[in-house]
């Protein structure tokens, strides 16, 4: 429940609703806007009788929010969340972020030249996963704890912040040393024990949507992490399962606008998940950033065709760099100058 007071309430006013609030065994927390004041109810379960509240003074309206979110929703905190990362901005009316590299980390080697290659070409965020989601247990596993060593070498080395995923609550300490940003990938976004940790740290972290997710559940999944207290999330639409087999996923960029619509939360897209094949990347990711996505997450490996975990999709740092050529006139369109 959301609790709009008119624009001249005063403190004492403000003060009457937060302990009607308290009163009724729920936490009042009041979002002071450029205009009026809103106190946001938490800790309902459900529906709330609001007869103790709803004819104090000062009250202008009373929204009673039905959806399983509340803390992401835009009625909640309708100024667009900007996630700062080592002085990068994610989100709000920035220039879209690009984050980019191996899918796997492999090497040193392998990751080093990933990271000059998508540094130069001008991406800002490093991406490599150390632990990986595989859908067989006979497949590249990923290199554990050597693999977040090696991202952070390779992203001072070049002087880029890393993403990376974190897969079970147990890696989260380790991750967290290692990584700027910690990323709860597709598999895990309804794992609500991890979300409710991740929700704990004060670490920024970037949410994939679920496979077979929708937008409300995707949702619901964010409002475990800010309801725990850890406010630098971001979403991250990587295409959804249909019965569409000509893409690896069915990349749905109507997401983008509607969870501007619906929440603060910054969005961005990653189109080689969602397509599953190099030559699509870059017109769809060229579509998200139209689509208004906040930025981009893009796997780019030095020699695809010998990657140990999705080479098909990966761009060439060639095929990268000529991408980020393009983006940087279409920024010139969307009123990102410079
Ligand atoms: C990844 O980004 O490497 C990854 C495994 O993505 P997703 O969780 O979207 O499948
Ligand atoms: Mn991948």
């Amino acid at each position: 429940m959301l609790i709009v007071m008119e624009h001249n309430a005063d403190p004492e006013q403000i003060e009457k609703v937060k302990k009607a609030v308290s009163a009724l065994g729920l936490r009042a927390e009041p979002i002071p806007g450029s205009e009026r004041t809103a106190i946001g109810v938490l800790g309902n379960r459900g529906w709330v009788d609001d007869a103790t509240i709803r004819g104090l003074p000062g009250i202008r309206e009373i929204l009673h929010v039905s959806k399983p979110y509340k803390l992401v929703s835009r009625d909640f905190h309708p100024r667009t969340t900007v996630v700062r990362v080592k002085g990068i901005a994610i989100g709000g009316g920035e220039r879209p972020v690009i984050l980019a590299g191996p899918c796997a980390i492999e090497s040193e080697g392998q990751v080093l030249a990933a990271a000059h290659a998508v540094k130069k070409a001008g991406a800002q965020i490093l991406r490599g996963g150390a632990f990986k989601p595989r859908t067989g247990p006979h497949t590249f596993q990923g290199m554990g704890l050597e693999g977040l060593k090696i991202l952070r070498r390779a992203g001072d080395e070049v002087g880029m912040p890393v993403i990376t995923e974190v897969m079970r609550i147990e890696q989260l300490d380790q991750v967290c040393q290692y990584a700027d940003i910690l990323q709860v990938g597709a598999r895990n976004m309804q794992n609500f024990d991890l979300l409710k940790e991740v929700g704990k740290l004060r670490h920024p972290v970037m949410l994939k949507r679920g496979m077979c997710a929708s937008i409300e559940e995707f949702l619901a999944a964010a409002e475990y992490i800010l309801a725990e207290g850890n406010s630098d999330l971001m979403l991250c639409e990587r295409g959804i399962r249909t019965f569409e087999q000509a893409t690896r996923n069915t990349l749905d960029l109507s997401v983008v606008p509607i969870i501007q619509e619906l929440s603060h939360l910054p969005i961005l897209v990653d189109p080689s998940h969602a397509t599953g094949r190099r030559a699509l990347v870059p017109v769809m990711s060229k579509a998200a950033l139209v689509a208004g996505a906040h930025g981009l997450i893009i796997e780019v490996h030095p020699a695809p065709e010998s990657a140990l975990c999705d080479g098909a999709q990966s761009l060439t740092p060639e095929g990268f760099s000529s991408l980020m050529g393009e983006i940087s006139q279409l920024y010139e369109y969307l009123g990102f100058p410079g």
